[in-house]
This record gives C-alpha cells, sequence and structure tokens, in this order.
C-alpha cells in the first residue's frame, strides 16, 4: 500500500500519487502513459484522471506496480484495475500486469493454446497474486513456462507447484541453478512444440 506521507513532491495535486518505494520500473508510464511520468529516477502523476477510462487505467496501473508505491486517496473499487488482467494485447497473447519486485517489474505474458496444441504458455513470472492465479486458471491454467532471464523469475515456484507446470529456461540463464525441468543450451533455434 502506497503512503500518503511518503507522496513524492513531483506528483500534481490530487486523488493519485507515487510514494517514495518508487524502484523506477516504468510499469506506470508504459500501462498509463497520459497520467504516470518518468520524472528521472523514480515516477510519479502527472495528469490526474478524470474519465472512467483514465480512472480505470490509473487503477491498472496501481494493480500492476510492483512495489505498490501507487495509491489514491479517494475510494476507488480495486476489481477495476484487478479484474484487467491478464489484459489481451494481441490475439492471444496477454499481458499479466501484477509485476514482482524480486524481478524489477519485469512484464510477463500468457500465451492461450487449446490442450489440444500444448496448452497455455507463461512467458516469465509475474506476482503470485491469488486473483491472478485463479484468472489464469479459468483460463486453462499454465502447461508451460519459458523463463527468459534469471532476473525475471519472480515465483516460478509456486507457479510449477500450481499448475504443474514444465518450466523452460537457457542453461546460460542459470537454468541448471534453478534446477527447471527442461535445459536448453547452445544458440541454434529451439522447437518445444508444434508451434513453439
Ligand atoms: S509501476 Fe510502481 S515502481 Fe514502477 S515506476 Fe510506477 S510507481 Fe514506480
Amino acid at each position: 500500500m502506497a503512503n500518503l506521507q511518503e507522496r513524492l513532491p513531483e506528483n500534481v495535486p490530487g486523488d493519485f500519487f507515487v510514494d517514495s518505494t518508487c524502484i523506477d520500473c516504468n510499469t506506470c508510464t508504459q500501462l498509463a502513459r497520459g497520467i504516470f511520468r518518468d520524472h528521472g529516477d523514480q515516477c510519479s502523476v502527472y495528469h490526474q484522471p478524470e474519465t472512467a477510462d483514465e480512472i480505470k487505467l490509473a487503477m491498472m496501473a496501481l494493480v500492476a506496480c510492483p512495489t505498490g508505491s501507487i495509491g489514491a486517496t479517494r475510494n476507488h473499487n480495486a476489481h477495476i484495475g484487478i479484474d484487467a488482467f491478464p489484459l489481451l494485447v494481441d490475439e492471444n497473447v496477454y499481458f499479466c500486469g501484477f509485476t514482482a519486485e524480486s524481478s524489477f517489474g519485469a512484464w510477463s505474458y500468457l500465451i492461450t493454446r487449446p490442450p489440444s496444441q500444448g496448452g497455455n504458455v507463461l512467458i516469465d513470472s509475474p506476482r503470485f497474486a491469488t486473483q491472478l492465479v485463479k484468472r489464469i486458471e479459468a483460463m486453462g491454467g499454465v502447461s508451460k513456462m519459458l523463463l527468459t532471464h534469471r532476473d525475471d523469475i519472480a515465483d516460478h515456484e509456486l507457479f510449477r507447484k500450481k499448475f504443474d507446470c514444465v518450466r523452460t529456461m537457457h542453461a546460460a540463464d542459470g537454468a541448471t541453478r534453478l534446477a527447471v525441468e527442461q535445459t536448453l543450451d547452445g544458440e541454434e533455434e529451439v522447437s518445444l512444440d508444434e508451434d513453439l
């Protein structure tokens, strides 16, 4: 939860604010460019949301923020932000939101596919947030998890435990240390299954 006492002075006056715990991951500026800006080595609100669409974007940023650094002085329905994730970005690719501080706010994506095509694929790990996990479960769960980088693994073990998914990672990115189920090596293109 953001702390009003720690509200950054760079925020414009009004309802939404960023506090001093911001780690400058830029998730909020990418999600809601018209509301948040990077003012240097942290982010702040430069335009207070006015319309319902703007409030929704601000609430999505609040939910997606890895450090809980975004707050509001008025009451807003948290589900406006929570229920927006996973967010469809293209065809069958969703942005998971709910970034993790341990991954420094890295973005993770869910690719949905029917079980006959190998099932859903989680690219890197979001925060293991109950609301998000329930929604991913309702969308078919996770069959595979592709970990692209050692810094973006967040709660991969909890997702593995929950969905019994096969985790794939390259040896050079720490696969051995993490003891994932499938380790890639070398620099050749690899087929994980028919269309992946
Ligand atoms: S999402 Fe949170 S941590 Fe990341 S830049 Fe915005 S306020 Fe800072």
